[in-house]
């Protein structure tokens, strides 16, 4: 239950003056359907009308306020001319002008002979001085309307600025004084902090137009905030689980060691490494949160089959989640041999599978005849039952958001949890998102790979390269061709990539196929297959050859308009080829002129390899959200912190965080209630609910 104390924040806004239903309409589509969304909306700049430099005085473009004598009025002589109203002070004439002014109600503000004070934005030219669409006319004795420095908030259409204003203020007069949740050790070390309440005052009635500057006291007060109260709930995530017993999986190692035996290779340092954190977290009876990180073609694959025989040697099952159908049927097909070997029985359930097949899969499943089995989110339907179920193993990460997590924590039988991921994560990253898991790296790829040879060259090379692509195919070679992601959205993607399909294929014949999200599962399953068997030696593709695709043939990644692409999903694009010992290409064409981020970015791409420094720059120049799929992995929208700069802040809400966690994971201290408070405030009920005690 939410503490009453914070019930006004939580009214929706029309309960505050000036907010009708039209308003509160307007109001939400800028996000703020409650008071407390209003208090959080953080201004884009200030307004400063301090300055009262006198009409003559006035430098062009600035902003300023006057205080005026009103002449008279000339309406517009003919119709797109503006309504004009000559003014003026000691030291000159102004003109405020209005287009589609309405006289009477001008009239009525501005009276000829009386007094005024006029703010807004001063324009000169030819010796005039004007001021177009005045922010504010007053009457002198009503000079405090006039704020002193105005903060600029985040606009919709058919919302006045006046009115949001309005509401904001209206807003900081329900909040409550709240007891301080921030440790005073850190307020102290933090000297200048303001409290909570006070803080939202500077920023929305700023004295101090550096207000919302980065090293603001009050911004990076609010920035904690929000930061302490995501990490506090992961680490309160962390420590339930851990509070509760999970399974406690050991064996006698032979089945293992029958997959490293039947293995073509030998595991790279990584791999071991990596599978001895894992084998050792299933061991003790803690329930396992694990992320796996790796990039692409490091070899995850390899440790899940590590892992879930690992699961089937003490007496459990193992499920392997994708998030897609055609992901699912490959990890299936590349772990059959390796499991195999090892005597279990691998199962596959997919959305595709109805009726009788997947009665039947159920049937095994059940009784435990099914050891591992390979699916999509259908795993997890109704209906599905285990025998054991003892580890979950989930790929691409970046679609299952902190809710999933939590849903699957709170499911049965507490299987033991990992999570692969070929998203590099910076660290800054990993904390905000993945606070509540173990982090492992498989930082080192395997051995007998040649190293990608990337160019990055303008689209008129582009007769090169199609001539490239034909000595390719006359030495039966295999290349993909990715198509540029033009809108966002599959129709227009889909338009250019069949445009390019049909212009390959009137050169080259019947070995090239097109591939793109809007196919069904069974048919790009087919022209994966055919692409790998060599029926089909060019595939053009949306960028749906992204995730998963293995086809250790093609040497080839083209890429056109690389430029629209981020870099991270370029990164991953590229690792689908070099998967063999033959030499590798990556082709980034791009269209001219390239944005200085785009060429740095490109740039970049041929410079290294490395992803989790390309995750890093990426970050870096395109800022967190865009970052491959990070928008989907459930990383919230901040209000006041910026993660890419706020780094110093979230390593101290993470360690306090922990640190609260271990020492009153209740909430039942001294600072309990207040902190409670906190997480109410910035929406992390789900990790309230946690709490044993209110
Ligand atoms: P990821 O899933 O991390 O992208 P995969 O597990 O698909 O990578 O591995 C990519 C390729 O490398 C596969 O063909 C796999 O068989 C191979 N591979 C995995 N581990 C090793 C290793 N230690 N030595 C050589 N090849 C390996
Ligand atoms: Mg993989």
């Amino acid at each position: 239950m939410r503490p009453q104390i914070l019930f006004p924040l939580f009214a929706d806004t029309d309960v505050l003056a000036g907010v009708g239903p039209k308003v509160a309409q307007n109001l939400e589509k800028l996000g703020a359907k409650h008071v407390l969304d209003l208090l959080f909306m953080m201004p884009n700049s200030l307004v400063d009308r301090r300055s009262r430099p006198g009409v003559a005085n006035a430098i062009d473009g600035q902003i300023a306020s006057f205080e005026v004598e009103v002449e008279d009025h000339a309406p517009p002589p003919r119709r797109g001319l503006p309504y004009r109203v000559r003014v003026h002070d000691d030291t000159g004439f102004l003109t405020l002008a209005w287009f589609h002014g309405r006289p009477d109600y001008l009239m009525r503000q501005l009276p000829p002979g009386e007094k005024r004070i006029v703010s807004g934005k001063v324009e000169r030219f030819s010796g005039d001085i004007q001021m177009l669409h005045p922010d504010y006319i007053v009457s002198p004795q009503n000079a405090d309307e006039i704020p002193a420095i105005e903060p600029v908030y985040p606009m919709t259409q058919g919302l006045a600025a006046k009115t949001l204003r309005k509401a904001i203020v209206g807003a900081l007069e329900r909040a409550p004084e709240l007891e301080e949740w921030i440790d005073p050790g850190l307020l102290l070390a933090e000297q200048g902090w303001p409290a909570w309440r006070e803080a939202l005052m500077a920023l929305h009635q700023p004295t101090d137009l550096h207000v919302l500057d980065e090293d603001s006291p009050s911004r990076c007060r609010l920035a904690y905030d929000e930061l302490l109260s995501r990490q506090l709930a992961l680490a309160l995530v962390r420590a339930h689980r851990r509070a509760k017993p999970g399974l406690a999986l050991t064996g006698d190692g032979r089945k293992v060691q029958a997959i490293l035996d039947a293995a073509p290779f030998t595991p790279t340092g990584a791999q071991v490494r990596v599978f001895a954190e894992i084998e050792a977290d299933m061991a003790i009876p803690e329930r396992m949160m694990r992320l796996l990180q790796g990039d692409v073609g490091s070899g995850k694959t390899f440790v899940a089959a590590l892992a879930a025989t690992r699961a089937v040697e003490a007496g459990g099952q193992c499920a392997l989640m994708a998030p897609t159908e055609i992901l699912a049927r490959q990890h299936a097909h590349s772990l059959a041999p390796l499991l195999e070997a090892a005597g279990l029985k691998l199962g596959i359930l997919t959305g595709r599978d109805k009726g009788k097949d997947r009665a039947r899969i159920l049937d095994q499943l059940k009784s435990g005849k099914i050891d591992v089995i390979c699916g999509t989110h259908a795993l997890f339907q109704e209906g599905v039952e285990f025998h054991n179920l003892a580890l979950v193993i989930i790929d691409e990460q970046h679609r299952f958001g902190v809710s999933d997590r939590l849903r699957l924590t709170q499911k049965g039988a507490r299987p033991d949890l990992l999570v692969m991921t070929a998203t590099p994560i910076p660290r800054t990253l990993a904390l905000a998102v993945y606070g509540d898991m173990d982090l492992s790296k498989l930082d080192e790829k395997p051995p007998g790979r040649t190293p990608v040879t990337t160019r990055v060259m303008p689209l008129d090379r582009l007769e090169d390269v199609i001539s490239r692509i034909g000595k390719l195919i006359h030495d039966g070679g295999r290349a993909y061709w990715v198509c540029p992601l033009v809108e966002e959205s599959d129709k227009v993607d889909l338009a250019a990539a069949e445009d390019r399909y049909h212009d390959l294929k009137a050169r080259f014949g019947n070995c090239i196929g097109l591939i793109h999200g809007r196919l069904p599962a069974h048919e790009k399953e087919r022209l994966s297959q055919a692409f790998k068997n060599g029926d089909i030696q060019i595939l053009v593709a949306t960028t749906v050859v992204e995730v998963g695709m293995d086809v250790p043939e093609a040497s080839v990644m083209v890429i056109e308009q690389a430029e629209r692409f981020g870099l991270a999903q370029l990164h991953q694009l590229r690792g689908r080829v070099g998967r063999s010992s033959q030499a590798s290409a990556c082709l980034l064409l791009y269209k001219p002129p390239l944005s200085e981020t785009a060429r740095k970015r490109l740039e970049t791409l041929r410079n290294t390899d490395d992803g989790f420094l390309i995750a890093e720059t990426d970050w870096k120049l395109r800022g967190m959200g865009d970052l491959l799929g990070m928008r989907q992995s459930g990383l919230p929208r901040n209000r006041f912190a910026r993660l890419e700069r706020d780094t110093d802040l979230l390593e101290i809400a993470n360690t306090q965080a922990r640190l609260i966690a271990q020492t009153d994971p209740d909430l039942t201290g001294k600072r309990g209630a207040a902190l409670r408070q906190l997480l109410y405030l910035f929406e992390q009920d789900q990790a309230v609910r946690l709490l044993s005690s209110g």
